[in-house]
């Protein structure tokens, strides 16, 4: 920390002085992380993707936030039911907004500025583990989509619909129109100011809402199924193509994972259907491999005489395959797996290998 201590004490440097050391020793320690993970990466040594080098971050960023880990570095208190304080290193006591009381002494904090000018704090607490319920019988199926959020198929054949939030696709809107007025104002102005502190409220007021709303069906789906059937998707593959902008609004990534973390809390299984599992063009009553189907063929019949809406079919092979009946008819191997596959479309319908 001696080469901080003396850059300090340059001219241009002289705002680290202002902050605490606390901040700025963990800010050295997460670069250290970043470049041993980033030549582990390189040579080889570390699994997953590639590592890209750490970037420089300005601190004039809009998005700012630090770290303080140990105990002896921080404080925190409940003053009542839904405010705490926190003792930051040289910044003294702070109220919060509490909104949930914490279960245990957190082992460190991080404070967020929001590019709308909001703070956050949060805390990393060792939770005990919770019970986990008892199980239930019924499995379910999953197809995400553009046209609907989800679609769910029960074990009686039924199936429903989950549609965007409304209020969500109102708030996208209002995004869509504030970040128009951002690209018109001239930069450095004091109108790009107001417009940009607009969009990030929207930003975060969507980021909010969705995530709200993706946490209450998870639990939902997790609470009344044991088994739940999921298609893998390669989001990183898809959000290249032009199909982008819906998916990273869907947040389909989010409703994934919130389900598999809500399922490993319950003791619940999420059976991922392998990404060569043709569940848009397999009909989930007899089995039979249809045609390639493009994205505006909404419903098709099989030769077995079913009728088919794109979306629930594709949901019932899923909860087929959560069931574990699902026929496999492809010559890629069974339907269900749990081990990753490399790249792949999945329903983009954009290479052979779509469904
Ligand atoms: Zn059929």
């Amino acid at each position: 920390m001696k080469a901080m201590a003396r850059s300090k004490r340059t001219e241009e440097r002289t705002w680290l002085g202002q902050v605490t050391d606390v901040a700025l020793q963990q800010a050295m320690r997460d670069a250290d992380r970043a470049y041993q993970n980033y030549f582990a990466s390189l040579r080889g040594k570390r699994k997953g993707r590639r590592i890209g080098a750490p970037r420089f971050k300005s601190r004039k960023d809009h998005q700012d936030s630090f770290r303080i880990t140990g105990r002896s570095n921080f404080a925190v208190r409940q003053v009542s039911k839904q405010r705490g304080q926190v003792k930051l290193p040289r910044i003294g006591w702070v109220h919060f907004a509490l909104s949930r009381a914490l279960p245990a002494d957190p082992s460190s904090l991080t404070v967020i500025r929001e590019p709308d000018g909001r703070h956050y704090v949060s805390f990393v607490v060792e939770a005990p583990a919770r019970m986990v319920p008892a199980p239930v019988h019924q499995t379910a199926g999953i197809d995400l989509g553009l046209n609907h959020l989800a679609v769910i198929a029960h074990d009686d054949g039924t199936s429903s619909t989950i549609e965007n939030p409304r209020h969500l696709k109102k708030k996208l809107r209002m995004l869509a129109t504030a970040q128009k007025e951002l690209a018109r104002r001239e930069k450095g102005s004091a109108n790009r100011k107001k417009s940009r502190i607009k969009v990030a409220r929207l930003h975060r007021q969507v980021r909010e809402t969705r995530l709200d709303h993706h946490h209450k069906l998870a639990r939902k789906v997790v609470d009344e199924n044991q088994v739940i059937g999921l298609e893998t998707l390669s989001i990183a593959g898809m959000a290249r193509t032009r199909l982008a902008k819906s998916i990273h609004d869907a947040g389909w990534g989010i409703l994934v994972r919130l389900i598999e973390e809500k399922a490993a809390e319950a003791g619940r299984t999420v059976a991922r259907a392998d990404r060569a599992f043709p569940s848009t063009r397999m009909c989930s009553a007899c089995g039979a491999l249809g045609e390639k189907k493009p994205l505006n063929v909404r419903s098709w019949s099989c030769a077995c005489g079913a009728t088919h809406d794109r979306d629930v079919n594709a949901a019932m092979n899923l909860r087929n395959v959560a069931a574990g009946q699902a026929e496999t008819q492809n010559d890629c191997g069974g339907p269900t797996s749990a081990a990753p596959v490399p790249a792949g479309t999945g329903e983009a319908v954009t290479t052979p290998a779509a469904a």
